[in-house]
């Protein structure tokens, strides 16, 4: 992780947050290469579940949204994480994150254990335990429990290993707003937690506006904000983050909810493995149990990504039912339901999300393209996202012949390829080779002596880095046929 993070910021990816005044926590910002890796993913996304699609329909919603938003929805009272400090060193942390890594950490030996000679809390039953050594989850487990927890294993502080934690207690994760210049007048609003409740209140305008009918989606790409404490991890988890989420709304009398979630499945483990090549290897589905999945959700899944710190969420999947548009309805006195023209009834329809993180994408397509060769670093990225299409040199910087007809080819590279095209004429070309392996330029194009002949470039391929002599009236298609 280090040296991916090191990477990020010596080669403009990530830089952290306000750094000249001595940081911020969880807070990142993209660097010029970082920024167009970021707009390619979500530019593919959009292209994938939007653009192509003839059932779903894209919507922006406000980032500050009314207050009531976030009690219909639950957030105000049930968003929040469970924290404990550690006394001696005062580091705070996320008590289900504590248990966990200790769970990952101590598989080995917890598994060991023979339940029932714990002698155990009133809180925890022996299936508690059972339960979370063996999924090394903690997600559902009230703070009283998780207290349980720490004491029973009596689980160090990873800082300074002390055994003295306060007691673990609640914080909401929402960002209060307060709205208005005049205090005491000013109204409270929140910073969204998630993108998706911008498709629930906004359900009754898209269908009024528009000709969807079910099944049918309302997608947005988009910041959301969660007043995270855990550290670390680069951009994995940040308080303010873009989501790409998709409200799809379903009749459940007639279409079967488990087809739709298996198709939505399906979908997801295409796009990162087909359309952004990620190794199948570093992924795997994971099913919420019953205590960790929300109350409203008839099923989650998590298709989990293989980070250098383990096994984490990149993308859930939930059947949310159609709890959201029924909370709306009622805190907003709005009727939410539709009719069905086939049936002809009137429905609120169900829902299934699927919830991805682009800025966690982003750190999984890092991690996933990272190799160091012998003499080299190289990030295999899908050219698809590639942050850099092609990278234009003159074999000589001060041969004019040769940087004219190079600044033709580039120029015209610009014109015509859909995607960022460099220039670089300093260094040997070895070095602009490595250079650009580096930020995963799949493709760099050398203007030499038999240009100016025979009007051939070279191209170097990133990845087997073979050469190859291609005219230059057809470079063009030669990039794009391979970016669709
Ligand atoms: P986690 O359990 O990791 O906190 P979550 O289950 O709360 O995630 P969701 O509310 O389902 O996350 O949000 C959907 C997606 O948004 C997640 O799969 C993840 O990719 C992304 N996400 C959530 N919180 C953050 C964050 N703080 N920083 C970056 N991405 C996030």
């Amino acid at each position: 992780m280090e040296k991916l993070t090191a990477l990020f910021k010596r080669r403009g990816f990530v830089y952290p947050g306000s750094e000249i005044y001595g940081g911020l926590a969880n807070t990142y910002d993209y660097g010029p290469v970082g920024t167009e890796l970021l707009r390619n993913i979500k530019n593919l996304w959009w292209k994938e579940f939007v653009i192509k699609r003839d059932d779903i329909v894209g919507i922006e919603a406000s980032i500050i949204s009314h207050r009531k938003v976030w009690e219909a929805s639950g957030h105000t009272v049930g968003f929040s994480d469970a924290l404990v400090d550690c006394k001696k060193c005062k580091v705070r942390l996320r008590a289900d994150q504590l248990i966990e890594d200790y769970l990952e950490k101590n598989a080995s030996t917890l598994e060991e254990i023979d339940v029932t000679e714990l002698v155990l809390p009133e809180v925890l039953s022996q299936e508690d335990v059972i339960h979370y050594i063996q999924e090394k989850k903690v997600e559902g487990f009230s703070e009283a429990q998780l207290d349980a927890i720490i004491k029973l294993h009596a689980i160090p502080c990873p800082n300074c290993t002390a055994v003295d934690w306060t007691p673990v207690r609640r914080f909401n994760l929402l960002f209060p707003v307060k709205l208005g210049i005049v205090e005491g007048e000013q109204s409270l609003a929140y910073l969204r937690g998630e993108t998706a409740q911008g498709m629930f209140i906004n359900f009754e305008n898209v269908v009024n506006s528009t000709r969807v009918k079910l099944p049918f989606g309302i997608a947005q790409i988009g910041k959301s904000f969660r007043n995270e404490i855990t550290l670390g991890n680069s951009v994995f988890r940040t308080i303010e983050f873009d989501q790409a989420e998709i409200e799809y709304f379903f009749n459940p009398r007639k279409d079967d909810w488990e087809k739709i979630f298996d198709n939505w499945k399906k979908l997801m483990w295409e796009f990162i493995t087909e359309r952004l090549g990620v190794t199948k290897e570093n992924l795997r589905w994971r099913e919420h149990s019953d205590k960790e999945r929300s109350f409203y959700s008839k099923k989650t899944v998590d298709l989990e990504y293989k980070y250098p710190f383990g096994f984490k969420e990149l993308w859930g999947l939930a059947y949310r039912t159609d709890y959201d548009l029924k909370q709306h309805a009622t805190f907003s006195k709005h009727d939410l339901s539709i009719v069905d023209p086939e049936t002809n009834e009137k429905i609120i329809p169900h829902v299934i999300e699927p919830a991805l993180g682009i800025n966690r994408l982003f750190l999984t397509l890092l991690s996933d393209a990272y190799i160091e060769e012998k003499d080299r670093i190289v990030l295999r990225l899908n050219p698809r996202i590639a942050p850099i299409k092609a990278a234009v040199f003159p074999l000589l910087k001060n041969r004019q012949d040769l940087v004219e007809k190079a600044r033709k080819v580039y120029q015209m590279l610009k014109d015509s390829v859909d995607g960022k095209i460099l220039w670089d004429d300093r260094g040997n070309i070895g070095k602009r080779y490595l250079s650009q392996d580096e930020i995963g330029t799949p493709w760099c194009v050398t203007i030499d002596f038999d240009t100016l002949v025979d009007d051939t470039v070279t191209v170097r391929d990133r990845d087997t880095t073979q050469q190859e002599r291609i005219a230059i009236q057809d470079l063009a298609n030669y990039f794009n046929n391979k970016l669709l």
